[in-house]
């Protein structure tokens, strides 16, 4: 009996992610692979592996593999690395800037990510430069003064939606010696490729749409270039710091991966139809989405990004704090909570979680548009504004 495998090769990431990345269990046949739960694997009689590769589950295993491949392939990478969550992965990144280096990071980002990172270079005597990267030409000058050796964008930003022009400041990192990272959470790599920009790296918080299901925490970094300085500091990060994702979230995070594009797809058109709606709406002052013609990025973003804008969008409500929050309070199907692309829409105050001095509007709102119908979407939010 034989059978063989899908050939990625030459396959569309749709045809890719429905087959999670290849094929069946070459053990058994089972269409799906099994969750391999051991932490330790045995040697034989000569001391080697009895099978290449299992040592400890630490340093790698079959599932990451799989998974980390199939990533990799999504991004047009080289390597993909898994981790124990978004911000796991943003620390390893961050980490290969030595004591003495200099970081220069978008400003008004995750804040997760800002708090990090100033907590992180104060500590390690890293010099933490914070810019607007929406503003090509500030940012690009601040890039050739100040000779960073990281650079972090976010594209689309959270929750300001803010578009940076990876292929203009790219160029630029590459002639000023920079290692350039991007955190595509809130595009997929369905819809923003950096590598292929020319970004170095990539990262995703997986707990979003990868997985899509709000059900793990993870994080991956893809390499354009598994030979470089950058990627060997973070693969050692991830090995020798130990922050590996457990083999139940990594075969869910498999498991999610198979519908990715379909709910790409769906959330990409719900969040346009929300975006719209909500433009014209009397009540709000102001939606942010680079899908909206309206958006200062707009062209920008639709060169960038392939088949959509993504999930998340921010709105700005007339009337301040309490009229957003009562929007918030008035919805239904939105459900009032952090996070973003699971299947199920949710809102948030923002302004609640970062409070003062975070530059946060406190009449923001930030959306993330799930995979209901559109029109049950844009009813909820209708009652909720009608209810002002
Ligand atoms: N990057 C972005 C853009 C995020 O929105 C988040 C979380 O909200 C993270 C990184 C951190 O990811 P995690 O929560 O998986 O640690």
């Amino acid at each position: 009996m034989s059978a063989t495998l899908p050939k990625a090769e030459g396959l569309h990431p749709d045809s890719l992610l429905a087959h999670a990345g290849g094929g069946f269990d070459q053990a058994t046949g089972a269409v799906v692979p099994p969750i391999q739960m051991a932490t330790t694997f045995v040697r034989d009689e000569d001391y080697e592996p009895v099978s290449p590769g299992h040592v400890y589950s630490r340093d790698d295993n079959l599932l990451y593999q799989k998974t980390e491949g199939l990533i990799a392939a999504l991004e047009g990478g080289s390597e993909s690395r898994l981790f124990a969550s978004g911000m796991a992965a943003v620390a390893a990144v961050a980490r290969i800037v030595k004591p003495g280096g200099t970081l220069l990071v978008q400003s008004n980002i995750y804040w997760g990510t800002t708090l990090f990172l100033r907590k992180l270079c104060a500590r390690n005597k890293v010099a933490l430069i914070e810019a607007d990267a929406a503003d090509l030409q500030a940012f690009t000058e601040e890039l050739s003064i100040t000779k960073p050796d990281l650079v972090w964008l976010e594209v689309p930003s959270n929750p300001f939606l803010k578009v940076a022009d990876i292929k203009s400041i790219a160029q630029q990192c590459s002639q000023a010696g920079a290692v350039l990272a991007v955190d595509a959470t809130a595009a997929t790599p369905l819809i923003l490729k950096p590598l292929d920009l020319g970004a170095d790296l990539v990262m995703h918080s997986a707990t979003k749409a990868l997985n899509g299901h709000s059900d793990l925490l993870g994080g991956v970094v893809t390499t354009k270039d598994a030979a470089s300085e950058s990627w060997t500091l973070i693969s050692e990060e991830r090995k020798l710091a130990g922050a590996v994702l457990g083999s139940f979230e990594t075969w869910l995070l498999l498991r999610g991966l198979r519908t990715l594009s379909l709910r790409v797809e769906r959330m990409n058109k719900n969040a346009m139809a929300v975006a719209d709606f909500l433009a014209t709406h009397p009540r709000i002052e102001a939606v942010l989405y680079p899908g909206l013609k309206s958006h200062p990025q707009h062209d920008l973003a639709k060169s960038q990004m392939q088949s959509g804008f993504g999930s998340l969008l921010s709105l700005q409500v007339k009337g301040g704090r309490e009229a957003a929050l009562s929007v918030a309070g008035a919805l239904d199907l939105f459900q009032r909570a952090t996070s973003l692309g699971g299947t199920e829409s949710l809102v948030e105050h923002r302004f609640t979680i970062e409070g003062q001095g975070s530059g946060i509007p406190e009449n923001l709102l930030r959306l993330s548009v799930g995979i209901e119908h559109a029109n049950d979407l844009i009813s909820d939010l209708d009652q909720a504004l009608a209810a002002l």
